[in-house]
């Protein structure tokens, strides 16, 4: 059993003033791992002022000493990619997939900003007029359960790139994961307060990082519910905020698309994570004219997909992160059933074999129209839908009739068809005959999805303030 007491904050690991406890759970096994105190108002409190006394001095630090200082939180987390690798299995059950895909991307934000910065000018001149670029002051970092080490690194990366101080507030979901990388970041002689995290109740520290007078900025990643919240919160004190929020993406395969390979690269990324990921294409967009072939291959492919134990290097989907999570995503096929779509595979309960850990089956509608609430609402587990369409008219039309507006990909043998089609979905990505984006490309969402970009120069600005002075 793990007990995780600390947080850290002022450059030190220090015992929380909160005094509650959270049970850490495997969802493997839905057995209890651990148990972590929590910090409290207090703490947050705390964090912030620790956070303020470093901005006065790290937001005059040059260039030089951040790129130093990113290329060391770089390092840092590459020798703790072993550790990440079994938090992240024991605490969320990332499959290896994910694990061997998603987490380099941690110790890459910190290079992708180092390597920004060499180029990047924080003085620019514009007629009579020269702007200054000031780091935005004390921003606040709130993260959630999943792939939440590389998003953290991420914001980390573009606060310390542009002179801002954090405060991180993971999930209470991973705490084991929070208790690395707080020692990464340790190790990476980091400067007192500069990074300070302290994990907490979304409605205790969460409150108090939204609304305090001396928090200058809000980088959030979660739940739509959660970043409408967080606004309302950071109006009074006119927050800046980057909010990534829900998804409910479209993978549209265009008449002539191959199907060999976009129906395995569309599922790979519908369940990928589990079917726990923001930006994945849910909704695969088919040609009526080609419906039962898609179809059929969509159903021979779904049987490459095992469910099960995520220490299994062979399997493809693990278990959902909780047991309030499980309880949704059954309900939500209960609803596709009720709502008139027919399951092409998977259902309700377990996979066969599978009597304990919260565990779904890979499952996918067909007969399904966009207005049903299983093609609008994201699920956030291996549950997708098929929605046919007659032309790309029709195609464009049901990609953006969603009140999401994160992700979306479109295949076609024909590129050029494909980036006519993508630069009419209203999203913040579209990726053609690819399922991953770039590393070099901004990232974020339009309409429910959120507001603002992170990473590349959109990331790194998000976290400055133009200074205008005209002589
Ligand atoms: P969540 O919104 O429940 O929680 C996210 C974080 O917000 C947690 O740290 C939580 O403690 C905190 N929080 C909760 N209430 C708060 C409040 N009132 N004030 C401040 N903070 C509060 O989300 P989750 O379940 O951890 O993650 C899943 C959701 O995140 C999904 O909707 C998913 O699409 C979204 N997500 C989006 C992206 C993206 O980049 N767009 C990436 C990953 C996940």
């Amino acid at each position: 059993m793990r007990r995780i007491n600390q947080t850290y904050v002022d450059g030190q690991f220090v015992t929380p003033s909160g005094t509650e406890y959270a049970s850490l759970y495997n969802p493997a096994t839905e057995e209890i791992i651990g148990e972590a105190r929590l910090a409290d108002a207090t703490d947050a409190t705390a964090a912030v002022a620790a956070a303020k006394r470093a901005f006065a001095s790290f937001s005059k630090s040059s260039k030089q000493e951040r790129i130093a200082l990113l290329r060391r939180l770089s390092a840092s987390f590459s020798s703790r990619m072993d550790d990440f690798r079994a938090a992240m299995v024991e605490e969320y059950g990332a499959v290896r997939g994910v694990v061997d895909n998603m987490l380099p991307y941690a110790p890459q934000m910190f290079d992708d900003a180092a390597q920004l910065l060499e180029s990047y000018e924080f003085t620019q001149t514009r007629g009579t007029t020269t702007i200054v670029m000031e780091p935005v002051g004390v921003s606040a970092v709130i993260t959630p359960w999943n792939l939440s080490i590389v998003f953290t690194a991420q914001k980390i990366a573009g606060a310390i790139a542009a002179g801002s101080t954090l405060v991180v507030k993971p999930s209470e979901l991973s705490v084991i994961q929070t208790q690395i990388v707080s020692e990464a970041v340790h190790a990476a002689d980091v400067p007192p307060g500069v990074i300070n995290i302290i994990t907490g109740r979304g409605s205790v520290v969460g409150n108090v990082l939204t609304t305090h007078p001396d928090v200058a900025k809000v980088s959030f990643t979660g739940s739509t519910a959660v970043g409408q919240q967080i606004m309302r919160n950071a109006a009074d004190t006119f927050k800046r905020l980057t909010l990534e929020l829900g998804g409910k993406g479209p993978t549209i395969l265009l008449d002539d698309a191959d199907l060999t390979t976009s129906i395995p690269a569309a599922l790979t990324l519908g369940f990928l994570n589990n079917g726990q990921t923001c930006f994945a294409g849910t909704r695969i967009l088919a040609p009526r004219s080609r419906l039962d072939e898609v179809l059929g291959t969509i159903e021979s492919g779904t049987s490459d997909f095992k469910a099960g134990d995520p220490q299994d290097p062979s399997t493809s989907v693990g278990p959902v992160v909780s047991q309030k999570q499980f309880d949704s995503v059954q309900r939500y096929i209960r609803l596709g059933l009720e709502e008139g779509a027919q399951l092409l595979v998977g259902g309700e309960g377990r996979p066969q074999g599978l009597e304990k850990g919260w565990y779904v089956q890979p499952t996918i509608f067909t007969g399904v129209t966009n207005q049903m609430r299983i093609a609008r609402e994201e699920i956030f587990g291996p549950v997708l839908v098929v929605i046919p369409f007659e032309d790309d008219e029709e195609a464009v039309s049901i990609a953006n009739d969603s009140p999401y507006g994160l992700q979306a990909q479109v295949f076609s043998e024909d590129t050029a068809r494909a980036h006519q089609i993508a630069r009419r979905i209203e999203a913040g990505t579209v990726l053609v005959n690819r399922i991953f984006s770039d590393h070099e490309a901004p990232f974020g969402g339009v309409k429910l999805s959120g507001i603002g970009r992170e990473h590349s120069t959109y990331g790194l600005e998000s976290y400055l303030e133009p200074r205008a002075i005209t002589a």
